[in-house]
């Protein structure tokens, strides 16, 4: 590969990694994508007519002003962010004008609230391109994503005389959480695509490893449980009270023992409560952070019915309120067979790669899934793959980090799907 794309996805990585922002914030680096898309010649798409509002979860308004007023103090223009309709993400697309195929590839924007290492050893300290925000970093390698899909653009902008159809590079915000996809998906930007594709940095596969055909994915379904109680004085008028605690308690004991389902794997977690406000205080309220997973959908539709029922038994055996927030469901993916084999001819064509593992369990949750299956239900085609490398740490610790070659072999691979697919003969 030409050295200048090499050269510009370092750039752009390192660029990146040091400004990261979690989902339904990252102002900063749609600006910084925007700018390049339409440089390069891109009809950029922002704001309401990539995301829809009404299919939002999991969204702190607080952060989103927060992160709005950085952006300014950090010179993004106010005509940009008047156009985000304070939403965050991009599409950029470039009509060849020639007739063919549609083809959607989409990469993830978001990072993570990790507190990246201080260890001189880590590779952004060394080279000295670490997170500039406290308690914030690119965990999961979505700056690496980012910076693959631009890269990706550049080329297919430079090569446009020698393509044909419509090529739409999909930037999604918050990926974490599986929160994003779904309002792309419903916004209807791809609902024209024939291909979909997606791809992971790391992961269970090592550099020089490409994964084709990952399954397992896990349904999932996550929600903010609140239980409304009513304060009283424990010594005077203990039976006034309504002790929202103890329904939060005793919901969470009861989500734990859901029985197994028998047809396959399920998962579930109580992950954080907060409730009470004074030891000799009636608790009036608790809140509890919930997320349920299923091999199938149809298991986690299971999970997600036990998980109410315990809600609402819970809050009527108390006899205090109930207020439950969806925040959001991810689905399973299943690769399109044609689609696997097209990925194994464009693998066997890059150099850095010498396994190539077709079925492997990817074990995680991914919010690409939601796109993918939209664009199957439309009568497209959709693969999502891994592009291995050497990250010393897992993913979303603050060790984390991929050696700088995997971005050359997702490169390569996005390509050689563009050459496949849109290429003229
Ligand atoms: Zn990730």
């Amino acid at each position: 590969m030409e050295q200048s794309y090499h050269e510009q996805l370092i750039e752009q990585r390192r660029h990146l990694h040091q400004y990261p922002e979690v989902g339904w914030t990252e102002f900063e680096t749609t600006w910084f994508i925007t700018q390049r898309l339409q440089k390069w010649g891109y009809k950029v798409y922002l704001g309401h007519q990539v995301i829809d509002k009404d299919s939002i979860r999991g969204r702190n308004e607080n952060w989103v002003k927060e992160a709005i007023d950085r952006a300014k103090a950090h010179q993004v223009p106010e005509d940009f962010l008047l156009k985000t309709d304070e939403l965050t993400g991009c599409v950029g697309v470039l009509d060849t004008g020639r007739e063919g195929p549609v083809i959607a590839l989409r990469f993830d924007i978001d990072a993570l609230p990790v507190q990246e290492t201080d260890a001189p050893e880590h590779f952004p300290n060394q080279m000295g391109f670490r997170s500039k925000r406290d308690g914030f970093m690119h965990a999961c390698g979505h700056d690496c994503h980012t910076s693959i899909g631009l890269t990706v653009a550049r080329w297919v902008a430079d090569h446009q005389d020698q393509l044909r159809g419509k090529i739409k590079i999909v930037f999604q915000p918050a990926e974490e959480g599986s929160r994003g996809a779904r309002t792309i998906a419903a916004s209807g930007l791809v609902d024209d695509a024939d291909y979909f594709f997606a791809s992971h940095i790391g992961m269970q596969a090592k550099y020089g490893e490409v994964i084709l055909d990952p399954y397992g994915f896990l349904c999932g379904s996550k929600f903010d449980v609140t239980f409304i109680g009513r304060s009283a004085h424990l010594g005077a008028d203990p039976h006034k009270g309504r002790n929202a605690l103890a329904a939060a308690c005793s919901a969470t004991l009861q989500l734990l023992g859901i029985a197994r389902h028998g047809e396959g794997m399920s998962r579930v977690n109580v992950g954080t409560m907060h409730a009470g406000r004074a030891r000799n205080a009636i608790p009036d309220c608790a809140s509890i952070e919930i997320d349920v997973r299923g091999e199938t959908m149809a298991i986690n539709d299971y999970m997600c019915e036990q998980a109410r029922n315990i809600f609402e038994g819970c809050a009527k055996s108390y006899s205090v309120g109930l207020k439950v927030v969806d925040q959001g469901t991810v689905c399973d993916l299943q690769n399109d067979h044609e689609l696997v084999e097209l990925l194994k001819r464009c693998a066997q064509k890059v150099q850095a790669i010498k396994t190539i593992r077709t079925r492997s369990d990817f074990g995680g949750s991914e919010d690409a899934a939601i796109l993918a299956r939209h664009v199957q239900s439309k009568g497209g085609k959709s693969a999502f793959f891994v592009v291995g490398a050497n990250h010393l740490a897992g993913h979303h610790q603050p060790e984390f980090d991929v050696n700088e070659e995997a971005l050359d072999v997702g490169f390569e691979m996005y390509t050689n799907i563009l050459k496949e697919i849109c290429l003229m003969s």
